[in-house]
C-alpha cells in the first residue's frame, strides 16, 4: 500500500485551516501545530456575563471563496455554514450631524451621498465600476498569481496595464479619490477603505480604490453565529477530510537538510514532513523557526500594518440608531493618520468604529442590551505605554460617542474586556501586534510582501496574511489557494 506524503501546517488560523482543507483533498496526509488551545488565530469569540463578542475581524466579504473549499471537498457548506447579506454595508456619522448609510445597492447608496451631501450620484457609480475594474482586471493577478515565480508571465498582464491608469501607480488613495469626489465627507468615506489592510490613505496607493468593489459591489455578510463560524466551520471541515489538529503544541523548529525540510520540533520531538506551511507570522517563522536573523530582519524593511484597541462592552441598553456596523469619523482623518504611522501614538480624536452582533443575533446580548465591539485603529507596537495609551483612548471614546449620540455612555458599560497590540501579539504571535501583516503604505508595497515559499529551502512555504497576497480573511484564503498550487506545481514527493 502506499503511504500518503505527509503535510505538517504551523497553525490553525484561517490561512492554515484553508491549507488544510486543500492539501488534505489532494491527497497528503495533513497535521496542523496550533500554539492556541483552539482553531481560528486572529478569528476567536468569548462570553462575557451574558454577552457573546467575536473577538476580531467582524467583517465579512466573498463568501465565495469559503463555498469553494467545501466544493472541493465535496461536503454540503449547508450543515457547516450559513449568512446572510446586509442591505447597508456601513453607518457612517460625522461631527456635523450628518449620518449616511452606505447601502449595498448602488442605486440607493448614490441617491443617499446626492440627498445626503450633494454628491453627483454619476461620480458613485463611475467610481464604484472603476473599482470593479481594477480588481477584475489588476487585483486578480494579485490574488491569483505567486508574483514571484515565473508562472506570473501567464497572467494576462497586458490587460492588467491596460486598466492601470498613471493615478493609480502614481497618486495616494486619498488624493485619488479627492479628485474624484467633491465633498470631504464622502472622500474621508473612500478613504476608510485604505484601513482595511491597516494602512494610511494618504500614503498607500490609489490601487486601493479596488476594495469599495468587494464591499458596496459584491455585497457584504454576516455569517450565522458570527465570525467565529468561519474558523469553526472550516475547523469541522477540515477533520472530516481527516487532518489530525494537536493544540497547545507550539512548533519549536524546522528541521531541513541539504536544504529541503525534513519535519518539525515539537515538544522535543520530530515530525517527519515531506511538506511544511507556516501560518505563523513570517518574520517570527524566520527569527524562531528558522534561526535565520537575516532574513527576519529583511522581512522588517516593510512597514508593519496598524494594530488596534479593542473595547468590548456590555451595554445596559440598545440604540436603534445604531447598525451592525458603524463608523464615527474623525474631524481631521489625515492628523489621525499621522499620529498613528508617523508619531507611533493616537489621536485624541480617534475614528472609532463599532460593530454590534446582537443587532443580527438577539442571544449574543440579555435582553434589552447590546454587544459592543467598539475598535479604534492604533500604531504597532514599539514599546507604547499602552496603559495610559488604553486609558486616554477610553475617554476619547467615551467624550465623542456622548457628543454625537447625545447620551451618557459610561454607566451604561455593564462589562468590559480590553485588547491591545500587546495582548494581539501575544494571543496570535502577530509581530508587533499587526492586525494585517505589514502595511500598503507604498508604491511597492503589493509586490514587496515575502511569496509564498522559501527561496532557497524546498518544500516550505508560507500562509497568512503576513504573505502575498495580504492581510484580511479573503486574501488569506487566497494565499491558501496560492500554496496549494505551489505545492502542486514544485512536484516534491506528490501523492500518487
Ligand atoms: P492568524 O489568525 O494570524 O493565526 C496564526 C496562527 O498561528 C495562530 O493561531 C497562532 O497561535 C499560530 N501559531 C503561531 N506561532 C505558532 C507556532 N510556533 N506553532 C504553532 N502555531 C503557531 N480581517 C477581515 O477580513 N475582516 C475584518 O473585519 C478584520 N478585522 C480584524 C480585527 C482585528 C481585531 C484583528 C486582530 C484582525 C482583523 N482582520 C480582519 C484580519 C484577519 O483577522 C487576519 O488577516 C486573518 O485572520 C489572519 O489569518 P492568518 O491565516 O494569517 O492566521
Amino acid at each position: 500500500m502506499s503511504q500518503k506524503p505527509i503535510a505538517v501546517i504551523i497553525g490553525a488560523g484561517v490561512g492554515g485551516l484553508a491549507t488544510a482543507i486543500r492539501l488534505a483533498v489532494k491527497g497528503y496526509a495533513v497535521t496542523v501545530f496550533e500554539k492556541n488551545s483552539y482553531a481560528g488565530g486572529k478569528i476567536a469569540a468569548f462570553n462575557l456575563k451574558g454577552f457573546s463578542f467575536d473577538e476580531g475581524p467582524s467583517l465579512f466579504t466573498q463568501p465565495e471563496n469559503i463555498e469553494e473549499l467545501f466544493t472541493l471537498a465535496g461536503v454540503s457548506i449547508q450543515d457547516f455554514f450559513t449568512y446572510r447579506s446586509l442591505s447597508i454595508a456601513c453607518r457612517y456619522f460625522f461631527e456635523n450631524g450628518i449620518i449616511i448609510n452606505a447601502f449595498t445597492d448602488t442605486d440607493a447608496f448614490a441617491e443617499e451621498l446626492r440627498l445626503k451631501l450633494h454628491e453627483d450620484g454619476q461620480k458613485v457609480f463611475s467610481y464604484l465600476k472603476q473599482s470593479e475594474k481594477t480588481y477584475n482586471d489588476i487585483g486578480a493577478i494579485f490574488l491569483n498569481y505567486s508574483l514571484h515565480k515565473t508562472s506570473i508571465l501567464n497572467a494576462p498582464i497586458k490587460k492588467a496595464f491596460a486598466t492601470v491608469r498613471a493615478g493609480h501607480l502614481f497618486k495616494t488613495l486619498h488624493q485619488f479619490n479627492s479628485q474624484y469626489f467633491t465633498q470631504p465627507e464622502t472622500i474621508q468615506i473612500f478613504d476608510r477603505y485604505a484601513t482595511y489592510n491597516g494602512s494610511n490613505p494618504y500614503q498607500a496607493p490609489a490601487m486601493l480604490s479596488l476594495i469599495p468593489h468587494l464591499e458596496q459591489n459584491l455585497g457584504t455578510y454576516y455569517p450565522t453565529g458570527g465570525m467565529v463560524n468561519i474558523a469553526d466551520a472550516l475547523y469541522k471541515l477540515a477533520r472530516t477530510l481527516g487532518v489530525d489538529f494537536h493544540f497547545n503544541k507550539p512548533v519549536d523548529h524546522i528541521k531541513t537538510t541539504d536544504k529541503k525540510v525534513i519535519g518539525v520540533m515539537v515538544n522535543n520531538q520530530f515530525v517527519k514532513a515531506d511538506v511544511m506551511v507556516s501560518n505563523m507570522d513570517v518574520y517570527f517563522t524566520y527569527k524562531y523557526l528558522l534561526s535565520d536573523e537575516r532574513k527576519a530582519k529583511k522581512v522588517l524593511q516593510q512597514e508593519r500594518s496598524s494594530s488596534a484597541i479593542i473595547f468590548y462592552w456590555g451595554i445596559k441598553k440598545e440604540f436603534p440608531s445604531l447598525q451592525l456596523h458603524n463608523i464615527f469619523f474623525s474631524k481631521d482623518y489625515q492628523a489621525e493618520f499621522e499620529h498613528i504611522f508617523k508619531s507611533g501614538t493616537l489621536y485624541n480624536d480617534p475614528t472609532i468604529y463599532i460593530n454590534i452582533t446582537s443587532k443580527m443575533e438577539a442571544s449574543h446580548a440579555p435582553e434589552g442590551m447590546e454587544n459592543w465591539f467598539v475598535m479604534v485603529n492604533a500604531p504597532a507596537n514599539s514599546g507604547q505605554d499602552w496603559k495610559l495609551l488604553r486609558e486616554q483612548c477610553k475617554k476619547a471614546i467615551i467624550l465623542k460617542l456622548n457628543r454625537i449620540l447625545k447620551t451618557d455612555i459610561e454607566p451604561l458599560i455593564e462589562v468590559e474586556q480590553v485588547m491591545d497590540p500587546v495582548n494581539i501579539e501575544e494571543k496570535t504571535s502577530s509581530y508587533m501586534g499587526s492586525l494585517y501583516g505589514t502595511s500598503s503604505n507604498g508604491k511597492m508595497a503589493a509586490f514587496l510582501r515575502h511569496p509564498n515559499f522559501h527561496s532557497s529551502i524546498k518544500g516550505l512555504y508560507f500562509v497568512g496574511g503576513s504573505v502575498h497576497p495580504g492581510g484580511g480573511i479573503p486574501l488569506c484564503l487566497h494565499s491558501a489557494k496560492l500554496v496549494s498550487k505551489l505545492i502542486s506545481d514544485d512536484k516534491l514527493n506528490p501523492p500518487l
